[in-house]
């Protein structure tokens, strides 16, 4: 049988917390007596069979507490009192008949309470799945994990997407309708009532300063929960009714003795999924926050904490749920985006030393004479930008320390090109060389502009599909070779052996290089290209290639200093900013609604010059296959009704990748004279051909894509232009188009996208590698220089987290980055 006892642990650590904190009601959020509202009811519960203990439990006044209204004298004689009583475990635990009979042991031991807590340890623990919360069953429990919270601590840790503020209470005659208020009522009248078609609740409710009506669609029920002389909480906007006052559809709450969750607060917004409702959503968190918030050990050491004066970790979560007001918001945010930020920071750090130190890099030699040779001989000579950022990876990869350099450049500035010259220089060393693209597409291209740069430096020897030899330039012959996917087995077997022997000296290729079974003999330099496609675990899989080469990732994508810092920081930063001399600036304009025609007439004309042109579908983020959906129907209507007369290809990000190589090879071979594209063919596809962009719904996307879209054209000498639909912009929007109808500089639009939208969206698609970001705001320059640099004071003391004082940081480093797989 199993014995009434008091799990005493969870109130002792309260009360302990309380007593530190002098008795000022602080130590659980929503106070003392709340918390043992809850506890005792669980509790007598469990010791309802045990007479004495209960009675125990009535004295001691656990069943009422009044502690708020106490007197800081009085707390502490109960606290203590309490404190006492559990301190004393034949006292909370009642013994089983069995044991009674042994004298010596009349009661049961200490290690009864302990062993309680270590048989349990999850039983309402942090990692416990949600359906440890009341009221949570596993059908809602699937709902919350399509949110992603599948344990307390995801749930605590899924924030409001924000808060309404019912915190401003009126009397009913200082009401102003069209506001957002909230009343304090009684309830004089409910009744159901026929609303338009539906049945509803409409309620008569007043204060002492007048009357109104209140009204709910569809939901005649509440009319039976709001009896006469019921206090209610009304929150919602006003409006007016016959020349009234009322409320419609409000959140309301009736008034017991608890704390308001729904309404006369800032009332949190969350996230909601089908079938889970706004009510519901709070009530369970408020529950989450109440009984778990103050579990969550607080990682950060204090003095970092006490140096930026940032909130306690358990004080910050709840007040992210359920502030007190907006100063408690924005330091609870505070508090939480400096704890996103720091971690992401000594994760990045770590990473850098990973690479740079677990193994040496290889020194390269330059001979100058060589890259002189190799630059005179292209037909144009490097901008001044181009020049400093290939001295800064020239002056790298002399160093036996590996480079790990971030080449920043808008689209066009001339990135492929630097990188080639360090591959040649690579190769002049003896060593291998990689290019990686993100597709197949983009790795052919590569493959055919280096290698019609090599042909007009050197004679083409050897040809077979894949790989070519040039002779003449360099002291031995070069070869280069593509591999990527979509190669037979035999094939690819065959480039394969041929990269491991170290018979082909530079390879370019899509993600397939750095897959299992692609060994380097001697890799020197891996160049990256687009970075936004690959994550820092696939940079760490190229290290593993055996060698620790040097590494190069090039991104079209800029980001602003301070960020990319955040984000790459394990990377050293180059940014070319000037575009080479003569390219022309596209034409930009927004076409305003009523001038589609015009705009579909000019397509017209373009391609009866025989020119190309892209159309990009609007961007739908409630999933790619609905947006897949919409763009075969756009491709349809264009198709039939717009275009019939010409070539029309798709591309969307469902189809398989052989069938958008394919579209996209036929549209680069001029096979095809508009494609009609989902933002998939955002990254670097280059057809020097197409003259014409037009982005249906412009106003979604935001600037520095609407820059990528814009990069497809303007590739060959033909005037070029980008077409911006946008039936119904936001002034935010309209603000969006107007900026990149003016502005051709990548790097400014990338602070203005930042600015107008923050980071979540500038970004698009999550990092990957990356742990999230919810609070964080990379806008933030300051927090982000902050725990930049709390950071690496952290990481010069305790690099690996060892000294005792950092084991929660340590604890923590490791779920955050573990969940995002092995750093390596
Ligand atoms: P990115 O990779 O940065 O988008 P690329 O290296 O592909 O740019 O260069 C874009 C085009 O500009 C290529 O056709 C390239 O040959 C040409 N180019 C690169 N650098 C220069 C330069 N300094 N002067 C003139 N043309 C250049
Ligand atoms: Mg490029």
């Amino acid at each position: 049988m199993v014995s009434p006892k008091i799990d005493a642990e969870p109130l002792r650590t309260i009360l302990k917390l309380e007593r530190k904190r002098n008795y000022a009601n602080t130590a659980v959020f929503g106070g003392i007596d709340r918390y043992l509202n809850n506890w005792a009811e669980e509790t007598r519960i469990k010791i309802a069979s045990s007479p004495p203990l209960l009675a125990r439990f009535y004295e001691l006044q656990l069943d009422k507490p009044s502690y708020a209204t106490w007197d800081t004298g009085k707390r502490k004689a109960w606290v203590t009192d309490i404190l006492n009583w559990l301190a004393q475990p034949e006292e909370i635990a009642c013994t089983p008949p069995k044991m009674a009979a042994q004298p010596h042991t009349p009661t049961v031991s200490h290690t009864t309470i302990a062993r309680k807590t270590t048989t349990h340890p999850s039983e309402k623990g942090l990692d416990s799945p949600t359906t440890a919360v009341k009221g949570v069953a596993a059908s809602i429990a699937g709902k919350l994990e399509r949110l992603g919270g599948k344990t307390i601590r995801d749930l605590l840790y899924l924030f409001p997407r924000r808060h309404i503020d019912y915190s401003q209470r009126k009397t009913i005659d200082q009401l102003e309708i069209g506001q957002e208020q909230t009343a304090l009522v009684t309830v004089w009248e409910s009744r159901i009532t026929r609303l338009g078609y539906q049945q509803g609740t409409e309620i008569i409710v007043g204060d002492e300063t007048g009357n109104m009506r209140v009204v709910w669609f569809n939901q005649p029920y509440l009319a039976k929960r709001f009896r006469t002389n019921t206090q209610l909480v009304l929150s919602g906007r006003v409006s007016e009714f016959r020349y009234a006052k009322q409320f419609e559809n409000p959140e309301w709450e009736i008034i017991e003795d608890k704390e308001l969750i729904h309404t006369g607060r800032l009332v949190p917004v969350y996230p909601l999924t089908q079938g889970l409702y706004p009510r519901q959503m709070r009530t369970i968190m408020r529950r989450v926050v109440d009984e778990w918030a103050w579990q969550i050990p607080d990682f950060l050491p204090q003095d970092t904490r006490n140096r930026h004066q940032l909130l306690e970790l358990p004080e910050a979560i709840t007040q992210a749920h359920f502030p007190d007001n907006y100063l408690k918001k924005a330091e609870a945010r505070k508090r939480l985006a400096f704890d996103e930020l720091f971690l992401l920071q000594l994760g990045v750090l770590s990473k850098k030393r990973d690479w740079q130190e677990s193994q040496p890099g290889n020194s390269l030699s330059v001979n100058e004479a060589t890259v002189n040779k190799f630059l005179q001989s292209m037909p144009f000579s490097l901008t001044s930008a181009q020049q400093s950022v290939l001295q800064e990876i020239l002056s790298d990869i002399k160093l036996f320390k590996p480079m790990a350099r971030l080449l920043q450049g808008d689209v066009g500035s001339g990135k492929t090109v630097v990188a080639t010259a360090a591959l040649m220089v690579a190769f002049d060393n003896g060593y291998q060389g990689a290019l990686m693209a993100p597709t197949e597409i983009l790795a052919e291209q590569h493959f055919r502009s280096i290698g019609s740069l090599l042909s007009k430096i050197s004679q083409t020897t050897e040809e077979q599909g894949n790989t070519c030899r040039y002779q003449g330039f360099f002291a031995k012959p070069l070869t280069f070779a593509l591999l990527t996917g979509s190669l037979n087995e035999k094939e690819k077997d065959n480039l394969r052996q041929q990269i491991q022997e170290g018979a082909i000296d530079i390879t370019v290729g899509t993600h397939a290089l750095i897959q299992k079974g692609v060994e380097f003999q001697k890799l020197g330099l891996a160049v990256i290209d687009e970075q936004h496609r690959f994550g820092v675990l696939q940079r760490s899989s190229l290290r593993q290639k055996g060698f620790n080469p040097h590494m190069l990732v090039m991104t079209a994508t800029p980001i602003p200093r301070t960020m990319a810092l955040t984000l790459y920081g394990d990377l050293d930063l180059s940014v070319i900013d000037e575009m080479p001399p003569g390219r022309q600036k596209i034409v930009t304009r927004w076409v305003e609604p009523e001038k589609r025609g015009q705009a579909y007439d000019f397509l017209h004309q373009r391609i009866a010059e025989g020119e190309q042109a892209f159309v990009i579908c609007p961007l739908i983020e409630e999933s790619e296959s609905v947006e897949a959906r919409a763009a075969v129907a756009e491709y349809e209507h264009l198709s039939r009704d717009v275009f019939p007369d010409l070539r029309l290809g798709l591309l969307h990000g469902k189809m398989p990748a052989n069938e958008k190589e394919r579209t996209m090879r036929n549209f680069r071979d001029g096979k095809l004279d508009i494609l009609v594209s989902t933002s998939v063919v955002e990254v670097g596809i280059d057809v020097p051909n197409a003259t014409v962009m037009l982005v249906e719904a412009a106003d979604r996307f935001g600037l520095s894509q609407l820059h990528q879209f814009r990069g497809r054209v303007g590739r060959g000498q033909k005037k070029s232009y980008c077409l911006l639909l946008s039936e119904n912009p936001s002034p935010e929007g309209i603000e969006r188009l107007r900026a990149i109808e003016t502005i051709h500089d990548g790097f400014r639009l990338a602070e203005k996208d930042l600015e107008l939208r923050g980071p979540g969206e500038f970004f698009g698609t999550r990092q990957s590698g990356l742990p999230d970001l919810r609070m964080a705001r990379l806008s933030d320059t300051p927090l982000l220089e902050l725990a930049r640099a709390e950071a690496i004071t952290l990481f010069h003391s305790d690099s690996d987290l060892s000294k005792p004082e950092h084991q929660p940081l340590a604890k923590e480093m490791a779920r955050v980055w573990q969940s995002q797989g092995e750093w390596s």
